[in-house]
Order: structure tokens, then sequence, then C-alpha cells
């Protein structure tokens, strides 16, 4: 049976991860891998998240299943947390949760949560997109056709050409899926004027929004990188959000996330929350619980919360001002050309417009590794590396 099967390729960000630990020399740097790293180059487990487990080592004394939703606190909580305490469609109950192995857990069972209900839908992603969003809606059925949404050469978001695409060639009861922040992988992101005017255009044309936030917190602060989708939900019947922990917890290795549905009433709410159990209990029956339970003790304790909300703005801050001093140590190597979009951009990601060939050279010339695509990972510059990499990219444009 397995003979005609065939290798799928390597991931190519995760292929460059190996080549980085291979490589001998002390300069190298890696801008692949989407982790946020500290000044030291380490992932660290957040200080929150580790009084939180403490916690849960003394206080956990059930190892029994979790339920097919997971834990009801949890979804409350983060559901407060993605939305905002007081936004109306959580007061009207109008919204189903479910916690996930991670945001592409949430992605998964949205998607095949979709084909129930409108089999084979068409799902619009923007070019580009996370690379994983494409097979994630494909393994659930779903067709995928995109929309322009970077325009490389201004370094901006192709408003024009994304509200043009979707005016002209959307049909009803297609999906439109949005990142909610910080988007991966060119960091630019819609401005508030510009949810409000695709808001409009997805009610007016019948259209299922479908938000990944997968970095609430690390662009502008909790509310503010939540603020478009919030504004979304107040404007529309129906929508539904992946919301992953792995990035604002630190939590990657735990798969934490949330899958949230949002109907026109709470009859339908009930409704969409049987058949998304139904969705996972066929799938893999119940989530996993450590990771949640960890965000969980954190969102319910005050003093945790305040911690973790504080540590957070510490990565937020951090990244920020990265841009600023990677844009700094460019010019200062005479470089005329212009990246001051950078500082601009939005999280982890932004693409450096540099060609494959110019990639190719930062990669086996200078040991400065990153995407063919160009898109780096701010956060894994430091006062050590900056000035090298500023350096090695000037020598390869
Ligand atoms: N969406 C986007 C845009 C992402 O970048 C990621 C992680 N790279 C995810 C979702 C999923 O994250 P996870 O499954 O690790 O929570």
């Amino acid at each position: 049976m397995f003979e005609s099967l065939r290798a799928v390729p390597a991931d190519p960000i995760l292929n460059l991860s190996v080549l980085y630990r291979q490589d001998t020399n002390p300069n190298k740097v890696d801008l692949g891998v989407g982790v946020y790293k500290d000044e030291k180059g380490h992932t660290a487990i957040m200080e929150a998240v580790s009084r939180a487990q403490e916690r849960i080592l003394f206080e956990e004394n059930t190892k029994a299943y979790v339920g097919i939703a997971g834990s009801k606190q949890f979804c409350d909580l983060l559901a407060q947390v993605t939305l905002g305490a007081d936004h109306n469609v959580l007061a009207d109950k109008r919204v189903a949760v479910a916690q996930t192995p991670g945001g592409s857990g949430a992605l998964r069972v949205l998607a095949e949560f979709i084909n129930v209900a409108k089999p084979g839908a068409t799902v619009w992603v923007g070019n580009p997109t996370w690379a994983n969003h494409i097979p994630i809606m494909q393994s659930a059925g779903l067709k995928i056709k995109q929309f322009p949404y970077y325009d490389r050469a201004s370094k901006e978001v192709d408003f024009d050409g994304m509200l043009a695409t979707l005016t002209a060639d959307t049909q009803a009861g297609d999906v439109v899926l949005l990142h909610g922040c910080c988007h991966n992988p060119s960091g630019a992101d819609l401005t508030l004027e510009q949810w409000q005017t695709t808001a409009e255009l997805v009610k007016a044309k019948g259209l299922l929004p479908f938000v990944d936030i997968a970095y609430q917190g690390l662009g502008e602060g909790m509310d503010e990188d939540a603020a478009g989708l919030r504004l979304m939900a107040n404007l529309v019947p129906e929508m539904v959000i992946a919301s992953s922990c792995s990035k604002n917890f630190g939590l990657y290795r735990e798969r934490t996330g949330a899958a949230m549905i949002i109907s026109s009433n709470p009859e339908h709410a009930i409704l969409t929350q049987s058949q998304m159990n139904g969705v996972i209990r066929a799938n893999y029956s119940m989530p996993p619980s450590h990771g949640a339970l960890a965000a969980e003790t954190i969102l319910a304790d005050p003093k945790l919360k305040q911690m973790w909300r504080d540590e957070l703005k510490t990565m937020r801050k951090r990244i920020k001002d990265l841009r600023s001093q990677l844009v700094d140590a460019i010019k200062a190597e005479g470089i005329e050309q212009d990246f001051s979009f950078i500082e601009r951009q939005k999280g982890m990601f932004s693409f450096l417009g540099i060609s494959a060939e110019q990639v190719d050279q930062l990669v086996n010339k200078h040991s400065v590794y990153l995407v063919s695509s160009s898109r780096i990972n701010l956060a894994g510059l430091n006062q050590h590396n900056i000035a090298y990499v500023a350096k090695s990219i000037a020598a390869v444009l």
C-alpha cells in the first residue's frame, strides 16, 4: 500500500533551522523560525507561566479528560481576552468556544466546521499569507482563492487591490481569512479604517469573516491588536476566530488555543457549539490540558495576569526597539535604500524586500539565516548581532 507514496517536501523554515545548527560560523544569526527570543537568543518560559505551573503541580488532582470543548473557564477567559470582556457578542451569548491544540488546531476545527455548514466552500486568503493556512483549509475540504494583500513595491497593504478582488470576485457564502494583527509574513496590518471598510464589504456581500489571531499583544497592545476583529464582530452576524496562546503566553509546545464561532443569535450559538464539538470528537476527541490550564490560572488571578501583561509588554517593546535599531544600523552602513517600512510594520516579521539570490548570499556567505521570501524574525536580533546583520545586508545589496 505504501510503495506509491512520495515524500512531502521539507518545510523550508524548519529546514533552515537544521542548516543553522550545523553552521560552525561563530557569527551565525537565526532570523528564520517564528518564535520569540530574548536578548540572549533564548525562548524562555514566561515567569507568570512558571508560577502558574508551580501552582498546577500542587493543586491539580486529576488527569481525567477535560471534555470535548476543553475547560469552560479557559474558553470564557480567552474569549474575553480576544473579544474584550464587555463585547456585546459575549453579553448576547452568541459565541461558541472550544479549547484547541494551538492556533493551528483552532484553524483546522473551524475549517472542518465550515465544511459541515457549506461543503467545499471557498476560502479567500491574502497573497501572501502564513504558508500553513492553505494546507489546513484544503485538508478540511475547502477551496482556496487568493486576494492581493501585500504590495512589495510600496511595502504597504495593497488595500485597493484587496477590496477590488473581494468586491468583484467573491460570492455570498465565501469565507475571507484575515490576520487579526502582526501579519505573518509581512508585518503589514490593516488600519482600523480598513477593517471598517472590509467589515462593511463582508456584510454587504454575505461573506464569512475568518480571523486568525496568533500574535495578540506583540504589536501595539492586547486591546489595540484585537481592535479590528472586535469591530468586525460588532458589525457582522456571523464570524469565526482562531486564537493562539503560543506566542503571547510562550506556550508553543503545550499546544494551546481556542476556536470561536459567533452566530447571529444565542440559539444558533448552541447549535454551532454542538457541531463544533462533533468535529472535535471525530478528530482528536479532546484537547490537551496543561497549556490551557496554565493560561487559565494566569488569566483568573489578578496578580499573575498583571505579571503576564508586564512581561508581554517587555517583549513587545523589545521587538519595536529592534525594528528601529535595524533601520538605523542599515542606514549607518551608508545604505540609501529606504528600510523605514520595517519600523512601521508590526509584530515579529517583516520582509527585507531583497531578492532570493541576495537571501542566498546572506545565508551562505554571511551565516544570516532567513527564509527565501526574505521574511525575517526581528526577535532573532540582539545587541550582539544587529550591527553584523546590518553589515551583511549592506554587503549583499
Ligand atoms: N496563525 C499564524 C498566522 C501563525 O503564524 C501561527 C504560528 N506560526 C499560527 C496561526 C499557529 O500557531 P500555533 O498552532 O503554534 O498556536
